[in-house]
């Protein structure tokens, strides 16, 4: 069965690029019916970040990818820290110590600058020289007992090592190209590369799919598991993300965190969606996919080799999509009130009973189409909860352009028209019928009558159809605010 796994490192939050990650095991593991384990990868004491690895969790949560192992779900691989199992990394190390392929080295930080230094100078791309390579194992032992600090390091043989990478093919890189990485540190911690190695072998992962930053790393991580003589996973490395003007996505140029797409009122679907897009596709025009449908069409030998660039404009049109795709259905219009209402409030003011979910529901059915995001709906819908300001620049430069004119023409008739029974619901279709009667009893062109019905209800430019705005309104109202603009 498949086994796949999503290692991040409490370093901090979500990133466009780690969701990415994340979805594509999961997406894996989903369609194959397998596994996808969560493994903290918190061995870094030094780039350790309070409470990232819950924010993580949260945000990929809120994106809807699942976990089957993990921190909190358990597994029969727990613990699922690496802080917690280092034991086992230091019988390892030890292992391969004895059977020679790794060696202490106890080179002070000084001379490793030094080498470093050297090996830029030459040209050398493995920064270590390998000097405690040579020590007997006698002057290796005499100088533990001597008490002197030490790391580990792997003993990188000579030749080659080639990746069969499932989105670059068959990689090489010749073995002098690689470092004699630590592989434990001098406190105890074992290094990434080695815990690495150890823990996708002992969980049984069957593919590894991580970021192309990665790749370099890889001969290192094959090496290890030729080492332990283990059979190594299938990788594949998915391309980087970029910025529009090619540099590579980070903090400093702007969005790169999960939870601040969700602030923004983008919906996790869209978010999933976007993502899924970047570096993979379909293998068809098809753009636009909830969580089943990814599983569906996912496959890895669609992973394109080349960066992919994040466009927000996409974004944005994916969003806007899912978003009218919710409005099909009540339940979701629904879901959208509750998620929208405390945003129209901390606009607004707080709302009355009558403005109920049900109310806002219609409020976004009737501007969906205006809006790419629920967050433009505070600024949208003022006249939806309240009387509307005549007073300001904008309202009063709307009612100079319909004309007083027109105003005195078609709110009488209008009026006339909608204050019937007061019982029965305004629906749009009878909000259409009252628009075209009027336009034809007075010979007016029907944007002409729009205008005037729009300002008296709205006092703005901008706004939903006029119909379904009259019909949410509710005649009450629109007789009401008629009358005010009449007097
Ligand atoms: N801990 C590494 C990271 O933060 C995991 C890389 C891998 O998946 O091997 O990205």
């Amino acid at each position: 069965p498949t086994r796949v796994r999503f290692a991040p490192s409490p370093t901090g939050y979500l990133h466009l690029g780690g969701l990415r990650t994340a979805l594509y095991n999961f997406l894996l593991a989903r369609q194959n019916g397998g596994s996808c384990i969560l493994r903290i990868e918190d061995t870094d004491r030094t780039r350790f970040v309070e409470g990232a690895a819950e924010s993580l969790l949260r945000a990929l949560d809120w994106a809807g990818v699942k976990f089957d192992e993990g921190p909190g779900i358990g597994g029969p691989h727990a613990p699922y820290h690496q802080s917690k199992r280092l034991d086992i990394y230091s019988k390892h190390a030890d292992q391969l110590l004895e059977k020679g392929h790794a060696y202490r080295c106890f080179c002070s930080p000084e001379r490793l600058a030094i080498t470093r230094l050297e090996a830029q100078k030459t040209g050398r791309s493995a920064s270590y020289d390998g000097k405690c390579s040579h020590l007997s194992a006698e002057d290796s032992k005499q100088r533990v007992d001597d008490g002197e600090a030490f790391v580990i390091r792997m003993k990188v043989p000579d030749g080659k090592t080639v990746i069969l990478d499932e989105v670059h093919g068959k990689v090489e890189f010749s073995n002098k190209e690689v470092d004699d990485s630590v592989l434990m540190k001098s406190d105890g911690y074992p290094t990434y590369h080695l815990a690495n190695v150890v823990d996708d072998h002992l969980m049984g992962i069957t593919h590894v799919i991580r970021g192309q930053e990665w790749l370099p790393s890889a001969p290192k991580h094959v090496i290890l598991y030729n080492m332990f003589d283990w059979n190594p996973p299938k990788f594949a490395h998915v391309p980087l993300l970029l910025n529009p003007d090619k540099s590579k996505l980070s903090k400093r140029s702007g969005d790169v965190n999960v939870e601040d797409y969700r602030d923004k009122g983008y919906f996790p679907e869209a978010v999933v969606n976007f993502v899924a897009l970047l570096g993979w596709h379909p293998g068809s025009t098809e753009e636009i996919f909830d969580m089943d449908g990814l599983t569906k069409a996912f496959s890895l030998d669609h992973i394109q080799q080349s960066n992919a660039v994040v466009l927000r404009e996409k974004l944005d049109w994916i969003n806007k999509t899912h978003l009218i795709r919710r409005a099909e259905t009540k339940e979701g219009l629904l879901k959208m009130a509750e998620l929208v209402r405390p945003k129209i409030e901390s606009h607004l003011g707080a709302l009355s009973e009558k403005h109920s979910n049900e109310y806002i529901a219609r409020v976004i059915d009737t501007l969906k189409e205006r809006i790419r995001n629920l967050h433009e709906i505070p600024t949208l819908c003022g006249y939806y909860f309240r009387e509307p300001v005549y007073s300001s620049e904008e309202s009063v430069a709307y009612r100079t352009k319909v004309g007083e004119e027109i105003l005195r023409k078609v709110l009488p008739t209008a009026l006339e028209l909608i204050n019937v029974d007061s019982s029965k619901e305004l629906e749009k279709d009878e909000a259409k019928a009252v628009l075209k009667t009027v336009a034809e009893k007075h010979g007016l062109k029907a944007p002409v009558v729009m205008n005037a019905l729009r300002y008296t209800v709205s006092g703005v430019k901008v706004g939903a159809g006029v119909p379904e705005t009259l019909a949410t309104l509710g005649r009450a109202c629109v007789v009401d605010r008629i009358a005010k603009v009449q007097s």
